[in-house]
């Protein structure tokens, strides 16, 4: 086996190279200068911290974020890496033990934040060190035009030329201009070998609604998935605060973050959604580069991002670990209006303020999209994609109307009123309503007025944000929010153009039946139980839990039930260090949930009883407080349930009789339903 391969397994646990890893791997191992361009999630780290284990000497990793460096460490520690940080937030006893570590070259990792490389002392302490590999983390922080420059990033050229030793440098931020300032900043203009890997996250479910009482959306969107880690991202500090109490009244544990809280403030709320396990954190933008955790499950945007960069930016920090993970994105009118006048009002230059207007049409059409959100999304990107199967367009694909009149329409009723009105005013024309305004303003008298009866208000309410959505028309900053037609809607006016909108996208949403789950009915016990023993692990360790494993590893545990330590090393994500640390008490879980199984139950296994037992205790688990929910719990006993799977009564009286009159009224008809499709 190649020697890639077999620390990819014994030291990280991993079976498999994640796409574009393995061919980075390699270039770093054999000391090539390299730029690679990978989206969240990817699997970034791994790319520098296994060839570090592969190469001689020291790799000292730079990375912008201290509360990240330390996770990494931890991590690398609990895989049994030597690695240590140099960093404001050590104490004078960890910095002395990395001192002593580096002079005895017992170090395989170092890392450090880029504000160390001002003190003159360190380049020279490096090279006594024995560093061979520099890799640097979010390299975009190179970039001075980016929001997330790092002006301590500009000595990391030097430092390279200073140890004359290959670079390694990793980004998720691909557009053409960070990525020429990056060569151009870290290697000196001398092109690195590039890895660009595509953009997908297909483990990402993706989903848009239109507003249609947002807070009770976030709070239903939430309710499906309680308990499990999510992010609610949205446009006002105060909206964070009302938020989070919302969802803390509905029973979250919940908490706001924004760049007005204290840094203290905020350190702690990044700490404890690292460690917790079903935190929600209601957050502006704010909350974000420091966020690594790689167990997030959900996100939603409460308020629309500024861009699809931004958008794609957030919802990747979700399921990380590669195990599902879900969004929802609301966006309004109100959005809209929103976003144009921050980049109208914004000091950027004038070429700058309509790339942000392109890049948040992008986003907008993202939203308004006919077919597939991915396929749209990866085509911004410039990456061809078929239908995923997994965004709620694939789902339930939006019906479709020729829009054509309408929008002319629209756009009639705009320009007649002088393009100084917004969207109430002109549906109010539209579908003549005589209100005090419109007959003060004699536009009862318009040729428009009354035409639009093909569609009612809310028809119309969608006509008007798809339209500001494709950029047909935009409201004016300068007349608080009147719609003016812009050049693109020209050719539709003139009628040389037609349109299709989707129709109707206002009406209430289906209800969103309950979140998918990670693992079968059957494997939820366990994979809970596995749960609350990394839990437990992880605060004796005082380390977040998905150091000691992430949801990836525990859901293939779940399902695969090893039931040796042999067959555990099998499972990725478990290296031989933690396979030594913590295989047995996992095991014993696994074990133990074997023995759960009813003697009742096992008795019935490998026979057609035994299926029909497991669907008559899932029947019996939907009824347990009774079919609204609300009555006394209930349930039969292991061998009532396995009596009626062995002897399949064939009708409520026969089923009374084993059961007795009470249980018989609450599972008797599901019983029955279950026996009589089991035929
Ligand atoms: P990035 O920095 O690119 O966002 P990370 O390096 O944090 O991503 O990796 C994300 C997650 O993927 C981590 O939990 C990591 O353990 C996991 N991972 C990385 N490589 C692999 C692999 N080859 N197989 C399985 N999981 C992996
Ligand atoms: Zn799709």
């Amino acid at each position: 086996m190649r020697a890639a391969h077999r620390i990819l397994r014994d030291v990280f646990g991993f079976d498999a190279f994640r796409p574009g890893q393995e061919e980075i791997v390699e270039a770093v191992a054999a000391g090539e200068n390299v730029l690679a361009i990978m989206p969240t999630g990817g699997g970034k780290s791994l790319c520098y911290q296994l060839p570090a284990l592969m190469r001689d000497g020291l790799t000292v990793v730079i990375s912008p974020l201290i509360a990240l460096m330390r996770d990494q460490v931890a991590a690398m520690r609990a895989a049994g890496v030597s690695a240590g940080a140099l960093t404001s937030a050590n104490t004078e006893d960890e910095t002395a033990a990395v001192h002593d570590a580096l002079a005895d070259g017992r170090l395989s990792l170092l890392y450090m934040a880029p504000e160390r490389l001002a003190s003159g002392a360190v380049p020279a302490m490096l090279r006594r060190a024995g560093v061979g590999l520099i890799a640097v983390d979010e390299a975009h922080c190179v970039s001075q035009w980016g929001h997330d420059f790092r002006p301590d990033y500009l000595r990391i050229g030097q430092l390279r030329r200073h140890l004359g030793v290959p670079l390694a440098a990793f980004t998720a931020t691909a557009d053409a201009e960070t990525r020429a300032e990056i060569v151009e900043k870290l290697f000196d203009g001398a092109a690195p070998r590039q890895f660009l890997r595509g953009f997908d996250r297909p483990n990402i479910h993706l989903a848009f609604r239109p507003k249609d009482g947002p807070r009770r959306q976030i709070l239903d969107f939430a309710a499906a998935r309680k308990g499990q880690p999510g992010i609610v991202y949205c446009g006002t500090r105060a909206k964070t605060e009302t938020l989070a109490q919302a969802l803390r009244e509905a029973g979250h544990n919940a908490c706001a973050y924004h760049g007005g809280m204290e840094a203290g403030d905020r350190r702690d709320v990044e700490a404890r959604f690292n460690a917790e396990d079903g935190l929600v954190v209601v957050a502006t933008v704010a909350f974000g580069m420091g966020v690594d955790k790689p167990d997030i499950r959900w996100v939603a945007h409460a308020d629309l991002p500024k861009s699809i960069e931004a958008y794609y930016q957030e919802i990747g920090r979700a399921g990380r670990d590669g195990a599902p993970a879900e969004t929802l994105t609301l966006f309004g009118p109100d959005d809209i209006r929103l976003r144009r006048t921050q980049i109208d009002e914004g000091l950027a230059p004038p070429e700058r303020r309509s790339a942000d207007h392109a890049r948040l049409n992008a986003l907008l059409g993202l939203a308004e999209a006919l077919t597939c959100r991915r396929a749209t999304l990866l085509e911004y990107f410039g990456e061809a994609a078929e239908p995923c199967g997994n965004c709620d367009l694939c789902a339930a694909p939006p019906e479709a109307f020729d829009a054509t009149q309408a929008v002319r329409k629209a756009l009639s009723a705009m320009l007649r009123t002088g393009e100084s009105f917004g969207a109430g005013h002109l549906i109010d024309i539209l579908t003549g309503k005589a209100t005090e305004k419109v007959r003060a303003r004699g536009h009862d008298d318009l040729p428009t007025f009354g035409v639009g009866g093909e569609l009612d208000r809310a028809g119309w309410q969608g006509v008007f944000r798809q339209m500001m959505g494709r950029d047909l028309a935009r409201p004016d900053p300068d007349r608080r929010g009147a719609l003016r037609m812009t050049e693109a809607a020209r050719p539709i006016l003139r009628g040389e153009a037609g349109i299709t909108l989707r129709r109707d996208t206002l009406a209430p949403a289906p209800r969103r039946p309950a979140a998918r789950q990670l693992v079968s009915e059957e494997d939820a016990p366990l994979l809970s139980a596995l749960k609350a023993k990394r839990r437990a692990l992880a605060e004796a360790a005082g380390v977040p839990a998905y150091i000691v494993f992430n949801d990836r590893t525990l859901i293939e545990m779940a399902e695969r039930r090893p039931d040796s330590l042999d067959a555990l090393a099998g499972i990725s994500g478990v290296g031989q260090k933690k396979l030594e640390q913590y295989g047995a008490a996992f095991l014993e879980v696994i074990n133990g949930a074997q023995e759960a199984v009813h003697p009742a139950r096992r008795r019935l296994a490998g026979r057609a009883a035994g299926t029909l037992y497991d669907q008559l205790l899932a029947a019996q688990a939907d009824l347990a407080r009774g079919s609204d929910g609300t009555e006394k719990p209930l349930s039969c006993s292991a061998s009532q349930l396995a009596r009626v799977a062995a002897t399949r009564p064939a009708d409520a009286e026969a089923l009374a009789r084993l059961l007795g009159e009470k249980r018989a009224e609450r599972f008797g008809p599901a019983f029955l339903d279950v026996l009589r499709t089991a035929d």
